[in-house]
């Protein structure tokens, strides 16, 4: 409870940052020609001074591919989320802190053999449970394990709260009504994987009408979110849904009528 007064007090309007981008270094859909797509997720938040990078993709040479083609100094990174220990959230992790070990790391949960090698390469590690501040306006849900542990990203605007999931294993309805428990404003937009989508039109139906409840603005289904369930997040979204795929880049300006 105190970590969400501190949290609605401190923020509860959202600050600026004089310049908010999200690129997408790493996704199953193609996007930028030349960037590759491939089974996984990375993208990488700038907010203001802050660099964060969530997630690291599957294949380290596919996302080092990726980030040349990008034009992304590893070296300015200073911040990385896994959002959970699957390979095609992780994969990338080791090779990338090899090339910037100064970064810290923020896991959901570790494994004794993860230890070893950040011990073996110094890396500053965290394993966060709680819902934490990591930066000027950004914040994690904390561990929604139910089985998989997984976190997510809140990123707190003039906008409203931009949320970044990873496959979203805990339900991406209940991370959305987790970071509104936290943070106390509307959802301007949430991407990410929406894992485990319903079969049935009827269930896909339930879904959105939750996403409209939550107050949910845009929408942007990424990596494993699958092809039925973009459509029907588009068809419901319109041109508040927003296609993702390896080389996008979303800029968000400070205004709060965008
Ligand atoms: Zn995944
Ligand atoms: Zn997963």
């Amino acid at each position: 409870m105190i970590i969400v007064l501190v949290i609605f007090c401190v923020w509860g309007a959202g600050p600026s940052y004089g310049g908010l981008s999200i690129t997408v270094v790493y996704d199953n859909s193609p996007y930028l020609e030349g960037a590759t797509a491939d089974w996984g997720f990375s993208c990488l938040v700038k907010a203001g001074r802050e660099k964060i990078l969530f997630d690291t993709g599957k294949d380290s040479s596919i996302f080092f591919s990726n980030i040349t083609k990008l034009g992304i100094d590893l070296k300015t990174i200073n911040t990385i989320v896994i959002s959970h220990l699957h390979e095609d959230h992780f994969g990338g992790l080791f090779p990338i802190m090899e090339k910037q070990p100064k970064a810290t790391v923020f896991l959901p949960t570790s494994t004794p053999e993860m230890q070893v090698q950040f011990q073996a390469l110094k890396i500053r590690n965290i394993t966060v449970e709680k819902p934490i501040q990591i930066g000027k306006g950004l914040f994690l849900t904390g561990d929604m394990g139910t089985g998989i542990n997984e976190q997510a990203l809140i990123i707190n605007t003039p906008l409203g709260l931009i949320i970044i999931a990873g496959c979203s294993h805990p339900g991406i309805t209940n991370i959305i009504s987790k970071a509104k428990g936290l943070i106390h404003r509307p959802v301007y937009l949430v991407i990410g994987g929406f894992h485990s989508m319903p079969e049935t039109t009827e269930g896909m139906f339930e879904v959105i009408e939750k996403f409209r409840s939550l107050g949910v603005r845009k929408v942007g289904p990424a990596h494993c979110t699958d092809e039925k369930a973009k459509a029907f997040f588009k068809a419901a979204y319109g041109k508040n849904y927003i296609s993702i795929g390896a080389g996008k880049t979303l800029n968000f300006s400070n205004k709060k009528n965008e």
